[in-house]
């Protein structure tokens, strides 16, 4: 008898608190990040990571990502 175990779903674990883009705040829709710190459920930033705000943002730098698309998008409005 060979019993294999396979009940160890490692792969279907999600790895919000893994990789670089985790180590930065992101900029989200306030609305958005507003609900996320009720509901606890990630939410997509302004580069389309999805992400759970942290409670204390000034903890990480800013996404280099979600900078340039925020100042691209303030660029706009001010022109
Ligand atoms: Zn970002």
């Amino acid at each position: 008898m060979n019993v294999t175990d396979i009940s160890q779903e490692t792969e279907s674990e999600i790895l919000l608190d893994e990789g670089d883009h985790d180590r930065f705040s992101h900029y989200a829709r306030k609305a958005d990040i507003v609900e996320s710190t009720v509901t606890g459920k990630p939410i997509v930033a302004l580069c389309g990571k999805v992400w759970v705000p942290d409670r204390n943002p000034d903890r990480f730098p800013i996404c280099p990502k979600c900078k340039e698309l925020y100042e691209q998008k303030k660029a706009k409005e001010n022109s």
